[in-house]
């Protein structure tokens, strides 16, 4: 199997090397590790160089083992050829939890550095056991200064190229970059042509921030409201046009806007088929009908919470992550 080539994408802020323009997503529920270990080794052989991964999602070991392996194999020279991802969890969105929660997950990934390391949500819970869904009176202020500049440290350290943040509205943004001496160079949001994010895309442009989508291919179904991505009827129409895939046309759509897509399978023939994006263009007229989809995010604040029990520190609009 020919392994494609992936451009990449230069981020302006930060040591990081250049990012590969689509990456694999790890996440999965009930995570599964000798399926994501084989996954990323099959993501490897395709052509994957950058992948993403959480000390949520418990797939680093997973990651790290396959990436290892990879090297053993002579897939890859070395690590430095891979750029790897992961994020700090909100039980651990903490001044001093942030060094050692990273220090963490290299044990697990294997790794003296990760290429990047994100705030995985502006969201700060009482430290504790990492859970789902979150309990809502677990909640506590986020201190945006004390927390950016434990990243700032890590990145100091070289114990990441560069660091960012995950689910940032502007308003979260606003709050980071007043207490900033490195700016964010990332901002992995949930994205696709459902939901197009144009408010944060004008705001992290002007700012140099890189945005990095993920769901692009409309998500696992986590909220069980099926996938407005998949099901959509106009890109459907547009993938019959053009002879490609509703996924391919959502992730070329994705490249096309100058963002990269993060986009999960375990399936080698499809991750093989959704790097299949680089050789062929949408028209302007695909552009003017995806503009025109209606809108609806999958990944709210009331997702992430569970329904019972009561804030009693934030407000539900302090964690909010959907921004019109
Ligand atoms: P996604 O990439 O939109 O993928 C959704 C589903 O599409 C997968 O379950 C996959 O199932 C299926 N799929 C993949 N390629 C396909 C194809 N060519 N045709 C048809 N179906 C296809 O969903 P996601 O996992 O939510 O997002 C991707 C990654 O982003 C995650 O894995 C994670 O790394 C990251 N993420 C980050 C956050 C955050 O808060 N920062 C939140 C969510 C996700 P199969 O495995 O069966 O192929």
């Amino acid at each position: 199997m020919v392994s494609a080539v992936v451009p990449e994408v230069a981020l302006r802020h930060g040591n990081a090397r250049p990012m590969p323009a689509v990456g694999m997503g790890t996440a999965a529920a009930p995570a599964m590790l000798e399926k994501a270990r084989e996954a990323v080794l099959a993501g490897i052989e395709v052509g994957y160089r950058h992948f993403d991964t959480a000390a949520l999602y418990g797939t680093e070991a997973a990651l790290g083992e396959a990436i290892a392996e990879a090297t053993r194999r002579g897939l890859v020279a070395s690590r430095e050829e891979v750029f790897v991802t992961s994020k700090l969890w909100s039980t651990q969105c903490h001044a001093d939890l942030v060094l050692p929660s990273l220090r963490e997950s290299l044990r697990n990934l294997q790794m003296d550095y990760v290429d990047l390391y994100l705030i995985h949500w502006p969201i700060s819970l009482k430290p504790g056991p990492m859970a789902f869904p979150l309990k809502r009176e677990d909640a506590v202020p986020f201190d945006f200064e004390g927390v950016w500049r434990s990243m700032e440290e890590a990145q100091r350290l070289g114990l990441a190229k560069v660091i960012g943040v995950s689910n940032f509205t502007a308003k979260h943004l606003d709050k980071l970059l007043a207490v900033a001496t490195i700016l964010p160079a990332v901002n992995q949001v949930e994205m696709s042509p459902v939901w197009q994010q144009r408010t944060l895309r004008r705001y992290c442009a002007e700012k140099g921030i890189h945005v990095s989508a993920y769901s692009p291919l409309g998500g696992q179904n986590w909220a069980g409201n099926g996938n407005g991505v998949l099901e959509s009827p106009v890109l459907a129409a547009i993938a019959k046009a053009r002879g490609k895939s509703i996924a391919q046309v959502s992730l070329r759509w994705i490249y096309e806007q100058g963002l990269t897509p993060v986009a999960k399978s375990y399936k080698k023939e499809r991750l093989k088929h959704n790097l299949e994006i680089f050789d062929w263009e949408l028209t302007e007229e695909d552009h003017l009908k995806i503009s025109q989809i209606p809108q609806n995010k999958t990944v709210k604040a009331t997702y992430v919470f569970s329904p019972d029990g009561e804030f009693t520190s934030v407000d539900l609009s302090d964690v909010e992550v959907v921004e019109e």
